[in-house]
This record gives structure tokens, sequence and C-alpha cells, in this order.
């Protein structure tokens, strides 16, 4: 590729589909213009990635794309906003074309299946990062935020947990096996709950997504909404491939405080337990009840008559030692 702009040219300019028909000018001018649709409020939020300490160095184009447009995603899932576009800055070091090939290629197909169009960007040599920023659409005031949580509320968690801190493990240690693939699909591919989010959007009172790990997220929640929770260990929802890889200690542990699997996490009140089951009647992705929200600060675990605190501790990318050792 002879320069930045041809690079842009090839591999970013044609990247995703404009499903809410809102991008008027996109890849190419100095800005992309955008029209919202007429009422709605802009929800907006940006995720960066580091080689060595977001993904391992030598990660192929597509896993990267996939890490980092499903991340960014989740956080408009956990607000229920309805995806529209984004831009990337993107920092490499080389210009390696098979990597960028493979990584635009995958780029391109989650952002048609998300309905995301790439509008825009900036292309610097460096060391290894992306950022993605997200642009989506709400209601006006219908954003789900994470204050708002009321004792009594259930917890609920989608899918599985501590899939994605399982995946990190084999992929550090170079573990191979029959469990392998479905959990390293998981660390690489999270998929963003939006469609859940917006079934629930009327009437949960909070949300966050698992990016630092169960205890860490909800007690954002539990700090926002000045409450507390009691959560039953037991009814953490674990895959069968991480529960048959390193048994239920680990796995309920990874579940609790494992980082990544950007699941969402919601409160929904007691009587409202209904229409959630009715709402998710048809919808393909395991929604559980993991607790409740309680007066009382911090989080509590209780199973089997017992309780006992529990500290949420999570990941901290400034503090806790990434892939370069
Ligand atoms: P400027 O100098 O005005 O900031 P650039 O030369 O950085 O513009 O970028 C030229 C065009 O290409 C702009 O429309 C910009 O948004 C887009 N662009 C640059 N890098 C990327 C990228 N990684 N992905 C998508 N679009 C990009
Ligand atoms: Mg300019």
């Amino acid at each position: 590729m002879a320069d930045e702009f041809e690079l842009i040219q090839h591999y970013f300019s044609e990247v995703g589909s404009d499903r809410s028909g809102s991008v008027r000018l996109s890849v190419g001018d100095d800005c992309a213009v955008i029209a919202p649709p007429a009422g709605y409020e802009l929800v907006v939020s940006i995720d960066t990635m580091v080689e060595g300490t977001h993904f391992p160095p030598g990660t192929p184009g597509d896993k990267v794309a996939s890490r980092l447009l499903g991340a960014a995603l989740s956080d408009l899932a956990a607000m229920a906003a309805v995806p529209a576009c984004f831009t990337l800055a993107l920092t490499l070091p080389e210009t390696d074309n098979s990597w960028l090939k493979a990584f635009s290629t995958r780029l391109s197909e989650l952002a048609i299946q998300y309905g995301v169009r790439l509008v825009g960007g900036d292309t610097t040599r460096g060391p290894l990062t992306l950022s993605v920023q997200v642009h989506g659409w709400t209601k006006p005031g219908k954003a789900l935020l994470r204050r708002g949580a009321q004792p009594g509320d259930r917890i609920f968690v989608t899918g599985t947990l501590g899939d994605s801190r399982g995946g990190l493990e084999t992929v550090l240690k170079h573990i191979v096996g029959e469990q392998v693939p479905y959990l390293q699909k998981r660390f690489y591919n999270p998929e963003p709950r939006l469609d859940t989010a917006l079934l629930v959007a009327d009437f949960a009172t909070s949300a966050i997504d698992i990016s630092d790990g169960l205890l860490a997220d909800l007690n954002h929640i539990l700090q926002a909404s000045h409450v507390g929770a009691m959560l039953n260990p037991g009814e953490m929802p674990i895959s069968q491939s991480l529960y048959r890889w390193v048994g239920e200690k680990k796995a309920r542990e990874w579940a609790l405080s494992g980082g990544e699997d950007f699941e969402l996490c919601f409160t929904v009140p007691l009587l409202s337990e209904p229409k959630l089951a009715w709402v998710l009647r048809e919808h393909d992705v395991a929604v559980t009840c993991i607790g409740q929200i309680t007066d009382t600060p911090g989080i509590v675990l209780a199973e089997e008559g017992e309780i006992w605190p529990v500290e949420p501790h999570g990941y901290n990318h400034f503090s806790d030692k990434g892939f370069k050792q």
C-alpha cells in the first residue's frame, strides 16, 4: 500500500451498513455528517485496546476486530441504545496487509450484522493501539443508567459468566483441548446484548455491561444507586465448557470476578418479573436471576443458610499485569 490515504480507502472506506439510515457523509472528508432521527438522543462511548494489555502480541486481525467492536457495542447495549455508526482510531507499527485485510473483513462482517457504519477515523504509526467510538440513539430520557436500582429488585445477567476469563487462560497458557475453541471464541468474540437490552429497557431499573467482572461492575450499579446486593453463587450461569474444563470452584470464581464477558447485568422490580418473562419468551439469550438488591451497602454471597461478604475486585489495567510480563 503506497500511502495512508490508499490504506484508508482500501480497507476502511466501505465498512459496515447504515441500518439507521442516518449517515449523510462517511469516510473521506474532514468530518462525517450524521442526521440523528428526529427527537432522539445521541449516546456516545469510546473504547481503546492496546496490544500486550488487552490482547496478546501477534493476535490475528480478525480476532482483534471482533473483540474491539463487540466490546464497544456492548456499552451501547448497557444503555439500551440502538447502534448507528462508529469511528476508528488506528495506530499501526507497520503496514501488514494480510493483518489489515483480516481485520477490516471481520470488522465489516460484524458491522453489517449489527447495522453500524464506519464513518471516519484516524490512522497513525506507533505501537498497535485501536480505539472505537460508537454512536447510538435512544428516545429522550430512555437510556438505561447505572443509578436506579431499588431494594427488592431482582438482579439478572445474560448468557454465561467466566467463559472469557477461561478463554484468556487458554490463550496465555497455550492450552489445547476440547473446550478451548468455545472459550476462546467467548474471549475473542464478545456478543453485545443489544436486543436483550431493548427488550428489558422499559422496566429495568439499572444496567451495566460486565467488562471488569460481575462483582466489580455490579458494585458500580450499587454505588450509583446507593444500595447493596445479595447474590447466590449457586445461581451463577456457567457454561458446560467452562465447568468441564476447570470444575465448579474455579468456574464460580471466574463467573464472579473474571472480566470481559460483555454480558449485561440489570435489575428489575419484583413486580415486573412476569413482564420480563413475557418479553423474553422467544428470546434466544439466557437471562438468569442471580440475587437481589438490598438496602445494606456492599455485596454479600448467600448460599445454603450461610452469608458472607465479598470484595468487589475486578481487573484493573493499570495495576494488574497485562500480557507483557
Ligand atoms: P484529517 O487530516 O482531516 O484528520 P485524515 O487524513 O486523518 O483526515 O483522514 C482522511 C479521511 O479518512 C477522514 O474522512 C477520516 O475520517 C478517514 N479515516 C482516517 N483513518 C481512518 C480509519 N482508520 N478508519 C476509517 N476512516 C478513517
Ligand atoms: Mg482535516
